[in-house]
């Protein structure tokens, strides 16, 4: 069964870790961190962008495989099904295709526009107990053609956008999609404690969790950061894998070419990064 985010991530902020959210491209990769996240007794969220879901077929489809991997692999952790940096229309399309999480970034229209609209999309999710996730500041690189500019986010703008109602609370503090630069200079911690200790119980969302050190990780965590977004990492693993079956000539070998076995080491290792970010945001064994 498919769960809203909200209390998974008051638990993880009261007990000071931190839920995964790991984006889905096909079956292969949703398959692998259900199953991850059942192995490791762990919630999970599994967080698609509206350029993924298009690619899967619409969200009603991405919805319907969900739902039948939950039911058919047995699985019981809390999952949510989250969308990733929602567009307003497309925020509306994923709650009517059974979503049980939104997130509607707002970050690019001025702090006016972003109230009003996160406002109206907290009350359509309000009505069927879904969890909201909103954005203020908007986070560095480029996902699904959206250039942010890595922006530092305001902890008075913040705290105007957690008093809506949402459930979680995406913040820009230096943080960047994609691979970091040799020259990036680090999450702002000064501007994390701050937005903190305006929103208080507010669970704290750090986008573009990749390549983030494990001790900057664990700092975030204890400054109210409850969940973390993973994508690139995922994807970096399942292509060095696919690579190196190839490279070795295993496609080529009897039925190597089998979809089946052609993407498995690709799966191995989507599987092995998300029990390594479980293991270090602390979400093992907390479902
Ligand atoms: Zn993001």
């Amino acid at each position: 069964m498919l769960v809203s985010a909200k209390e998974m991530l008051t638990k993880a902020k009261e007990g000071k870790y931190a839920v995964g959210q790991f984006n889905i491209n096909n079956l292969e990769w949703t398959k692998a961190v259900l199953l991850t996240a059942q192995e490791n007794n762990s919630p999970v969220i599994l967080g698609v962008s509206e350029g993924a879901a298009k690619y899967m077929c619409g969200f009603n489809t991405v919805t319907a495989m969900v739902k039948g991997m939950i039911d058919t692999l047995k699985i019981t952790v809390p999952v949510a099904l989250h969308l990733d940096h929602g567009t307003y229309e497309g925020a509306k399309q994923a709650i009517a295709d059974g979503f049980s999480s939104i997130m509607f970034d707002g970050s690019h229209y001025g702090i006016e526009e972003n109230i009003e609209k996160t406002k109206e999309i907290v009350a359509l999710c309000a009505t069927q107990g879904l969890s909201v996730e909103a954005e203020v500041g908007s986070i560095g690189g480029e996902e699904d053609g959206v250039i942010g500019a890595g922006e530092v986010a305001d902890p008075n703008e913040c705290k105007q956008i957690a008093d809506l109602g949402v459930d979680m609370l995406a913040a820009g503090i230096g943080n960047i999609h994609g691979v970091y630069p040799e020259n990036w200079t680090g999450l702002s911690f000064d501007t994390l404690d701050a937005i903190q200790q305006l929103t208080g119980k507010m669970p704290l969302v750090l986008h573009g969790g990749t390549g983030i050190p494990e001790d900057m990780i664990a700092k975030a965590i204890s400054l109210g950061v409850s969940k973390i977004n993973v994508n690139t990492e995922c994807q970096l693993s399942f292509a060095a894998a696919t690579r190196k079956y190839v490279e070795e000539g295993k496609d080529l070998k009897g039925k190597g070419f089998d979809p089946r076995k052609l993407l498995n080491p690709g799966f191995e290792a989507i599987k092995a990064t998300v029990k390594e970010k479980m293991e270090l945001f602390g979400s093992v064994n907390k479902a």
